[in-house]
């Protein structure tokens, strides 16, 4: 009952086009919605689908963005849940919890399936100091059981993201599992071009041309970073009580992102 019987249905529909740069990622993800608008066309001749595809990437990268993106392409349910919720909140009942997001999903076919954090409940087994890693390994252990549950042909597509991929049990990339790979990376100037005007199309800028100062000011920022900088300068221009955002606020938005104190001020009341 309860969590996972219904979906989540994001009030506006993500698609492709929201996410930045990735091209290949994108290519890569993009095969997939063929299928799952049109299951059956693949039925019809035998054609298996792969269910497990990883996303690897950083933190921030779009992995979760690209992720709906593929839902709201081809237009079916999203379910979705993160690794470490299954240490944090579902304890006890991690396998029961991943039994039934299945089972939903399987009914609401052709649908998706979000892990976040993998690597949280699916890092190699038997490793953990004095044991105690009973539960973890019996929502791990279902996981696999559910992946290899599939018949080929079922039109679920189970999408995990990882930015530790290193640390991943190898019984999750075993053949039939998540055996394919899908890697995201930090933004280029280009990219992070493009994700600039994507968060900005909505914020009064000054001059429009401070994006290009900023894209080519932010090597190593992740989308997620950017997205931060543009709204930490939102709130820089109201505290002035300005109704437009200057290159000083970007500047000093940029100087807290990379001071890494943007996240503790956004989450202030
Ligand atoms: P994490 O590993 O921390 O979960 P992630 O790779 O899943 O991160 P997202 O949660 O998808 O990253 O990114 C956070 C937010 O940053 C997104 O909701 C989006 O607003 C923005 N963002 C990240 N990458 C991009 C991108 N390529 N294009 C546009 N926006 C992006």
């Amino acid at each position: 009952s309860g969590r996972f019987a219904k979906p989540s249905t994001p009030t506006q529909k993500v698609t492709f086009a929201d996410v930045a740069g990735q091209d290949q990622a994108k290519r890569e993800v993009s095969e997939l919605v063929e299928f799952l608008r049109d299951p059956e066309r693949f039925q019809k001749v035998g054609a298996e689908v792969p269910h497990g595809v990883l996303l690897v990437g950083p933190p921030g990268t779009g992995k979760t963005l690209l992720a709906k993106a593929l839902a709201g392409e081809a237009d079916v349910p999203f379910f979705s849940t993160s690794g470490s919720e299954f240490i944090e909140v579902f304890v006890g009942v991690g396998a029961a919890r991943v039994r039934k997001m299945f089972e939903a999903a399987r009914r609401a076919a052709p649908a998706i399936i979000f892990i976040d954090e993998l690597d949280s409940i699916g890092r190699t087994r038997g490793t953990g100091l004095g044991g105690g890693h009973d539960e973890r390994e019996q929502t791990l252990n279902q996981i696999l059981a559910e992946l290899d549950g599939f018949g080929g042909r079922e039109a679920v597509v189970v999408l995990a993201a990882t930015n530790r991929p290193d640390v991943l049990d190898p019984a999750l990339l075993r053949p039939g599992r998540f055996d394919r790979h899908v890697t995201l990376n930090l933004p280029d100037k280009n990219a992070r071009r493009a994700i600039l005007n994507i968060h900005a199309s909505r914020l009064p800028l000054e001059d429009s041309s401070d994006l290009d100062t900023m894209a080519a000011g932010t090597t190593g920022f992740s989308g997620a970073d950017l997205k931060n900088l543009l709204n930490e300068a939102a709130i820089n221009a109201a505290r002035r009580n300005a109704s437009l955002i200057t290159s000083d606020d970007l500047g000093e938005a940029r100087d807290k992102v990379i001071m890494g104190t943007v996240r503790s001020l956004a989450i202030r009341p």
